[in-house]
């Protein structure tokens, strides 16, 4: 059988040659058989099996083979919704307590790489927001609510000193956000893998699940050699290949880019000095990071989303004409690795976490559709669902706002291709005002 291999990326390179884990085979029965070994897969079936629930994972390609393994690498507080539209769901009591467990998933991630002694996975301390457009005092207004909001510790730059820290033309100031740092997710999700396995889950690759049928009191699990019975299924599929129609149907597979560029350490700091994560508040905005120590730093790049599967012709040079437009000073920097991944977003952007068929699919659970804000949501998404499994607790209750919604096939495809072309079109239209007056 062919070994699925990670994408060529940067993470993939640093793993080296991880142990290749066997295929399901044969007939297995656990409590728990957990789909997907993603972050979300991965804390979920490490915290079941910590609370002595007998678990299987299986993943269809490999550990951290999906937008896990792949991404941008930053951890912070937040989802993928803006606060606005989950204010509009829910009052202020209920996003407080939103707020709360997504910056539970912060520090669950931290909190991990320290006790495993993998301080060395987090690259880089601290949080850089840009904005390209409006006033200063309006920024100041809306951190304030933030902070009013969810005590978040957060600092307005501009100026000189913003220059220093990002020499840019683009930016009219910055937001500065402490409890957020970057990580090698790679490198997390093989942690996660082994510490779960210590913990006595099974945990299997290249084992795609191809049918989830209910027998009786149970659920079986179909790979192309084996079969799982258990009590209860968690779907961490992501944009992926979920098993199960009305769950494949309510997440859209939206794709996003990175590039790490070759070593360019002395060229990198003349312009970009901010040692944490460094994004902007556009609607498809770009985000960046320096990786790695003096002459051997990188400059890891993401930005651009859309609903198109295939990888651009010409990725690297995309994304390095992107890099240009904002520091012309850094021509010269040749990119090393391009590649791209799938997030899955539910039309609300908000996760899918519980479960939604508990007539027709009992204890058949969703924990899914992280979209672009899921390295801290999938620890927090994976202890929620766990907690509910092995103790009967009821706090994925605050994710019931946000229920599974059809994406409509190829036309639902197209409905959020438009809605990212008209969010484009918007932060054009803020910039171009701004360089208007
Ligand atoms: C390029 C990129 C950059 C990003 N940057 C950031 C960032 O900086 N910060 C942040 O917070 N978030 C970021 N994200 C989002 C974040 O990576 C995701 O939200 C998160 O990793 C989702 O985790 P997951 O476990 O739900 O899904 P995935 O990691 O996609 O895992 C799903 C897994 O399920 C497996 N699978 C699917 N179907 C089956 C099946 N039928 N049988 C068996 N296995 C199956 C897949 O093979 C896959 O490994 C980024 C995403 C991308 C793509």
């Amino acid at each position: 059988m062919e070994i699925p291999s990670h994408v060529d990326s940067h993470y993939a390179a640093l793993a080296g040659n991880v142990p290749v884990r066997a295929a399901l085979a044969g007939e297995v029965s656990c409590d728990v058989c957990v789909v997907g070994g993603g972050l979300a897969g991965l804390t979920c079936a490490e915290d079941l099996a910590r609370a002595g629930m007998n678990v299987v994972l299986l993943e269809g390609r490999r550990i951290g083979w999906g937008a896990s393994g792949r991404n941008g690498g930053f951890v912070s507080a937040g989802f993928a919704a803006d606060w606005n539209d989950v204010l509009a769901r829910v009052d202020l009591d209920h996003a407080r307590k939103l707020h709360a467990l997504s910056q539970s998933g912060v520090d669950y991630v931290r909190s991990v790489l320290m006790d495993e002694g993998c301080g060395d996975l987090i690259q880089g301390q601290g949080g850089l927001l840009l904005h390209r457009s409006g006033n200063l005092a309006k920024i100041e207004k809306s951190v304030r609510q933030t902070q009013i909001m969810f005590g978040e510790d957060r600092e307005i730059i501009s100026g000189f000193e913003l220059r220093k820290l990002v020499n840019s033309d683009t930016y009219v100031a910055g937001v500065k956000k402490k409890n957020t740092f970057h990580i090698d997710p790679l490198g997390y999700a093989n942690l996660l893998a082994k510490r779960a396995e210590r913990q006595g889950a099974q945990l299997f690759e290249s084992s795609m699940v191809n049918a989830l049928q209910r027998v009786g009191d149970e659920w079986l699990t179909t790979t192309a050699q084996g079969r799982v019975t258990a009590r209860h299924v968690v779907l961490a599929t992501s944009a992926y290949g979920t098993p199960f129609a009305p769950l494949r149907r309510a997440v859209v597979p939206v794709s996003t880019y990175v590039m790490v560029s070759k070593p360019a350490g002395e060229l990198l700091r003349s312009v970009i000095t901010f040692p944490g994560t460094i994004s902007d508040t556009r609607r498809a905005g770009d985000y960046y990071r320096l990786i790695g120590q003096e002459d051997d730093t990188r400059l890891l790049w993401g930005g651009r989303i859309t609903t198109r599967k295939s990888e651009p012709v010409r990725l690297a040079e995309a994304l390095l004409g992107d890099i240009l437009a904002i520091y012309p000073q850094l021509e010269g920097l040749e990119v090393e690795r391009a590649w791209s991944g799938w997030m899955g977003y539910a039309r609300h952007k908000m996760p899918l976490i519980g479960q939604f068929w508990p007539q027709k699919s009992p204890n058949l659970w969703a924990l899914t559709a992280f979209g672009g804000h899921g390295l801290n949501t999938t620890a927090m998404g994976g202890l929620l669902v766990s907690g509910a499994i092995a103790r009967g607790e009821a706090v994925h209750a605050l994710f019931s706002p946000w229920q599974p919604v059809t994406t409509g096939g190829l036309f639902g495809q197209a409905a959020v291709q438009a809605s990212y072309f008209a969010m484009q079109a918007q932060d054009w239209w803020a910039e171009w005002r701004m360089s208007r007056r």
